[in-house]
């Protein structure tokens, strides 16, 4: 398929510029381009037709089976999109007079409110623009805690083996040193191990509960008990709230600090990058020190305020976070309520309950027992005896039209695929997939060499993965 650029076509347009109706003011000289900017020049239908056909090339939620685990990758309901889109948020600017931006603040207020209702937390802020970000900021917190104390000798945080990768990467970032607690036989963090991980140097865990291998950890008290007991702080890792909302919280959990990505569990589509939000939230011994501003409540109007923060870690990010992405985590709550926020995270549990009982008998399971939102698939036997990869079948899968599971992690298992069908998949499609799952397996053990030369059906078939990080091609060339 041509780039847009191929198809420019010399004095081709279709820009439809209304009238000047104001003064025309001439650029200063030196403020101008050398030469005109060498953008496509295509009609309206060149244009239309290009980015359709595109779309057509794109695989998304919409499209069907999407069980990308520990990403959420869930129907997002079509109101979310309608509630972002209303002119009264679309329309604002964000240095606006307060007074004339009070519904957007209460929109913020709202969702703080009852998302620390669901994460059992005292304050909450919505600047951090993703998980990663939200994690940062959430150990910064626990960072800033330990130096308000004159508490330095806190310098590491534990992690456990089974950790989503950005967990280490964070506590690096944020200036600590990283310590790794193995897993034990259930999944679980090895107690012995953790106690004789913690010190006078701990300065916090950083825990997903349940944790990548979709196992609920039911020593969690213990763990956070322990990490208390050595003064360190527990962060819980919520990006994907899936399994537990409404039914457990991180802060009964023991939990001082929690990051959620709205962009998964409360429902902001999020395939390609789009805005995300990685609100964190925190007890009040951490709410000091929260970035800010922070909308606060006075009588009837609500307030943006900086002053009388004097220990805040400062700003995460310009203004307040990606706005519109908590418009639509409000919305996904409000419809949803006290009733239907449980209900979605019984059904997410189901569904890969079911999903992972319907492929026991045909899969290795690595998950043993329940699973909560999502279970690990390996192919390690399978490789060892005829050869075929996770990789082999995450693209029959594609050549079947449907989304592969996450692959290779988490790290602890060999040859995984990580699968979350999430709680808007129907039995039917289920039922689908099982059938889909049991031919690729079929397939795999009676021609093994033809799994290597999969997939067929797609427009691209195995493009070079190393090379496309290692050398993305992101600009045009217009010599060539
Ligand atoms: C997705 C995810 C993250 C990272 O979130 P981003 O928005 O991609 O930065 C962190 N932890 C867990 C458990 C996740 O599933």
């Amino acid at each position: 398929m041509n780039l847009i650029f191929e198809n420019s076509v010399p004095g081709r347009k279709c820009d439809l510029v209304p009238p000047c109706d104001v003064p025309v003011c001439e650029m200063p000289q030196g403020l101008r381009r050398a030469a005109a900017p060498r953008l496509p020049e295509l009609s309206e239908t060149d244009i239309s037709r290009h980015y359709t056909k595109l779309a057509e090339r794109t695989y998304g939620v919409n499209n069907g089976f999407y069980p990308l685990g520990s990403c959420t990758m869930k129907y997002n309901p079509r109101i979310n999109e309608e509630m972002a889109a209303l002119p009264g948020f679309t329309g604002v600017h964000p240095l606006q007079p307060e007074h004339t931006v009070q519904g957007c603040l209460e929109v913020m207020a709202l969702a703080e409110k009852y998302l620390c209702e669901i994460t059992g937390m005292d304050e909450m802020t919505f600047q951090p623009a993703a998980g990663a970000h939200g994690e940062l900021t959430g150990v910064l917190l626990i960072k800033q805690y330990h130096k308000a104390r004159g508490d330095h000798k806190r310098t590491k945080i534990i992690v456990p083996d089974s950790a989503h990768g950005t967990n280490p990467a964070t506590a690096v970032m944020a200036g600590f040193t990283c310590v790794n607690v193995p897993s034990n036989p259930e999944g679980g963090i090895d107690l012995d191990k953790l106690r004789e991980a913690v010190g006078e140097d701990t300065a916090g865990l950083m825990l997903t509960n349940p944790n990548t291998l979709g196992i609920f950890d039911k020593n969690i008290l213990e763990i956070t008990k322990i990490i208390r007991e050595a003064g360190g702080l527990s962060y819980y890792d919520g990006a994907n709230l899936n399994a537990i909302m409404g039914e457990v919280r991180p802060g009964d959990m023991g939990f001082d600090v929690v990051h959620l990505n709205l962009h998964k569990t409360f429902s902001t589509p999020h395939g390609g990058g789009g805005p995300g939000s990685g609100a964190v939230g925190c007890k009040a011994i951490l709410a000091p020190y929260l970035p800010k501003p922070h909308p606060v409540r006075d009588g009837d109007t609500l307030h943006l305020t900086m002053e009388g923060y004097p220990d805040s870690i400062g700003r995460m990010k310009a203004f307040y976070g990606n706005f519109l992405t908590v418009v639509r985590a409000l919305t996904y709550v409000l419809t949803l309520g006290k009733e239907g926020i449980p209900e979605a995270s019984h059904n997410a549990v189901l569904n890969a309950n079911y999903l992972k009982h319907e492929l026991e008998d045909t899969y290795d399971i690595h998950t043993k027992g329940h699973c909560m939102h999502e279970f690990i698939i390996t192919l390690d036997k399978m490789h060892k005896e005829n050869g075929v990869t996770a990789t082999d079948i995450a693209k029959a899968m594609l050549d079947e039209g449907i989304h592969p599971p996450t692959m290779y992690f988490p790290l602890i298992v060999p040859e995984d695929l990580m699968v979350e069908p999430t709680e808007t998949e129907s039995k039917t499609t289920l039922d689908e997939v099982v059938r889909i799952m049991k031919k690729i397996h079929a397939m795999a053990l009676e021609d093994p060499a033809h799994m290597h030369e999969l997939p067929v059906n797609t427009v691209i078939r195995r493009p070079d993965e190393v090379k496309a990080a290692r050398e993305p091609v992101i600009r045009y060339s217009f010599d060539k």
